[in-house]
């Protein structure tokens, strides 16, 4: 028994090693004749995980890529707010930018000699206003603000501030004020004819991707300071 114990315990480490070794030469071989294809299986998974996940995040993200391609925040463009001494009163309660204001009041005059009364009824608007706006009217409403912004603009982020943008209204359907249908009315039907003449331009129209349709929402281009100001809204992507 002492013997057997003793060549048990000389023989099953020889046996045991010289089988592990064997084998793992075996699987040493196997590996070398199959790395190449394992290198290639990996590198084709490893590719075509690579490519799922970019195709992946720019289909969730391109809202987020265009962001960040032109300095959008929820869709909308920075604006720096206008010198004080550019604006000028145009009606109680209503500034512009001086650039804007002969143009806008013969826009006004011009409509009237077709029958068509127009109403102006927002312009330069501060940035301190528009952070009333965004948020009092985002919590009053509780929107969300990527929801908010769809119809109202981020402060530092609107025409608004710049005085080269006016909110129109019909001054004989003044229910329509700031609202889809105020594309039914006489005056935004004029606007859509004519305003062009006068270097004013629909901001938010029916295919812009980002914010909601504004009928109402015109903005000046006629100026060289107005075009730059408007240079990357009106490039393409
Ligand atoms: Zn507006």
């Amino acid at each position: 028994m002492e013997q057997n114990k003793d060549l048990i315990q000389f023989d099953i480490p020889i046996a045991k090693r010289t089988y592990f070794n064997n084998s793992n030469s075996i699987l040493k071989k196997k590996l070398l004749i199959l790395s190449p294809f394992l290198l290639l299986l990996f590198s084709v998974f490893a590719l075509r995980l690579i490519r799922n996940v970019e195709i992946g995040s720019l289909d969730n993200s391109n809202f987020q890529v265009l962001i960040n391609h032109d300095h959008r925040i929820l869709g909308h463009l920075p604006y720096a707010e206008i010198p004080k001494e550019k604006l000028v009163l145009i009606d109680p309660n209503i500034e512009v930018h001086v650039d804007m204001r002969d143009s806008l009041i013969k826009m006004r005059n011009e409509a009237k000699k077709d029958g068509v009364f127009l109403v102006f009824l927002s312009g330069y608007r501060s940035i301190n206003l528009q952070n009333e706006i965004f948020y009092s009217l985002k919590s009053f409403r509780n929107q969300e603000a990527a929801e908010r912004a769809r119809v109202s603009a981020p402060p530092g982020y609107s025409e608004h501030s710049t005085g080269f943008a006016i909110d129109i209204g019909d001054a004989t359907q003044r229910e329509t004020d700031f609202e889809t249908k105020f594309e039914n009315t006489d005056a935004f039907k004029w606007l859509i004819k004519n305003a062009a003449k006068f270097h004013f331009k629909l901001s938010f129209s029916k295919d812009n991707k980002f914010i909601d349709y504004e009928p109402w929402h015109w903005r000046y281009e006629g100026s060289i300071e107005a075009l730059k100001v408007f240079e990357s809204s009106n490039r393409k992507f």
